[in-house]
């Protein structure tokens, strides 16, 4: 069918991959993707596998929906591109702009299009700039983000993430914005329950508010849950927290749900699970499911009264700013998520079932902490464990166990990301029980597997 060794040859020789090691990748060849139906993927070998990462968190509808396709087919030979700069607008932008504000938590009638997560949050940068300018403060323009986020590729984004792996390359990040710590019970939380935890986590915000100092910090912005960080699910205590020291300061809050939206954790946005009202939300992802890029930030009613009533030109919008292929893509995708009830679905049944059932992986050997919210999930696998979470003892980092541990689920038909030695999952929302279950045994096989090898 496909001659693997030839793509993988003309695929080293020309294609640069992001994050990726060119050179590994070079010497083992790349693994080439050619098929997608529901939760499974085939390789160019006929490889079956559970995409236990939605490819990369957004394939929420699953793969192979056609309706998808052909909504993006009839937009394609309707009217396949117009901008919508200067004046100008598109009937499924519309349509996608009026659905979201129908879905958005209360407070949110607007929203701006980008192409991705990424140029989302290079939108909220500028746009909480512009508001603090209109409103007259124009010192306001520090923004605080937390250590070990992920916010996006770009300039902006890579800047307010908080990897340090990409702050090393490219001199990142650019002046106004700073960082704090994560909300990561097992890194910071020794001798506190978790509630206390989360607390002094969310003070550390207030801490670095007025170190900077209060009329120069435009916005903190966060992931609900953080995604790439390695699925780092925060004390119940800490977004209230937040959301009530940026009150006290007239601070902007921006929720990152390029991950958490869209049903992923249970809720349409997980700001309304967590107890946040933020005054941006970015979001691409499971908007379309992955099927066609795009991409935006929910501009609130604070914020967007202020762009509109003072402001003039908002000197800021891609060319694929409400691109209406991807407008009609995301509605379908939207129509798929109602139809199905899949918010539903993983707030009431599938969800709380993933829950009991990856915890039950506890109690392998190899396994020190499991945690899970909605459809995202992760577990750490360790040296030994001790009494408590923080007494567990990890293995060497230059054993690359986490590394080890994904190979044999790939190579045993599971995809299943690590961040270090934490393994994460963020399944797509179609999954049934049956499905959990195949995948959670899938999930003890391989760790099986990888224990063999450790030990030896
Ligand atoms: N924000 C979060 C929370 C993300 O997880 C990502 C991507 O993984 C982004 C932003 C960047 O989105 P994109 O890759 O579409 O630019």
């Amino acid at each position: 069918l496909f001659d693997t060794a030839a793509i993988q040859k003309l695929d080293s020789a020309h294609y640069l991959h992001p994050f990726t090691d060119f050179k590994q990748l070079n010497e083992n060849g790349a693994r080439v993707m050619v098929r997608g139906e529901g939760i499974y993927l085939w390789d160019s070998q006929g490889k079956k596998v559970l995409d236990g990462m939605s490819g990369l968190w957004c394939v929420n509808v699953g793969y192979g929906r056609t309706s998808i396709s052909e909504a993006v087919y009839r937009q394609m030979e309707t009217l396949p591109f117009y901008n919508s700069f200067f004046n100008t607008t598109n009937v499924p932008a519309v349509q996608l702009a009026t659905k979201l504000a129908e879905i958005a938590p209360p407070g949110f009638q607007h929203v701006f299009f980008t192409g991705s997560g990424s140029e989302g949050n290079d939108t909220n940068l500028r746009m909480v700039r512009r508001y603090w300018d209109l409103m007259g403060y124009q010192e306001r323009h520090t923004i605080i983000s937390r250590h070990n986020a992920y916010h996006g590729s770009t300039v902006a984004g890579a800047s307010l993430g908080g990897m340090d792996g990409m702050h090393a390359q490219g001199g990142l990040p650019i002046p106004g914005i700073v960082h704090i710590g994560q909300p990561n019970y097992l890194e910071a939380g020794q001798g506190m329950t978790e509630d206390e935890f989360g607390l002094k986590a969310a003070s550390w915000l207030e801490d670095k508010i007025l170190e900077v100092g209060a009329d120069k910090v435009a916005a903190f912005i966060g992931e609900p849950v953080q995604g790439a960080g390695g699925v780092i699910i925060p004390p119940a205590t800490y977004w209230p927290e937040i959301q009530r020291i940026c009150d006290k300061y007239g601070i902007l809050l921006i929720a990152d749900e390029v991950i958490c939206g869209f049903g992923r954790l249970g809720k349409w946005f997980a700001s309304e699970l967590f107890g946040i009202r933020p005054d941006l939300i970015t979001f691409a992802k499971g908007v379309t499911s992955g099927y066609v890029p795009l991409g935006g930030v929910l501009v609130g009613d604070r914020v967007a009264k202020v762009l509109i009533e003072k402001g003039g030109d908002f000197n800021h919008g891609f060319t694929y700013s409400g691109h209406p292929v991807a407008c009609a893509a995301a509605l379908e995708n939207i129509r798929i998520i109602e139809a199905e009830q899949l918010v539903q679905r993983v707030d009431e049944d599938t969800g709380p079932y993933l829950k009991q059932r990856f915890a039950t992986l506890g109690d392998h050997p190899l396994v020190g902490y499991t945690s899970s919210c909605g459809f995202v999930a992760g577990l750490n696998l360790v040296r030994s464990k001790g009494a408590t979470v923080h007494e567990n003892v990890a293995f060497d980092e230059a054993l690359s166990v986490g590394m080890v541990c994904r190979g044999y689920m790939f190579n045993n038909g599971m995809i299943m990301r690590a961040v270090g030695d934490r393994m994460i999952i963020a399944p797509p929302l179609v999954m049934t029980r049956a499905q959990i279950d195949e995948m959670v045994a899938l999930i003890r096989h391989c760790l099986d597997l990888t224990y063999e090898d450790i030990k030896q």
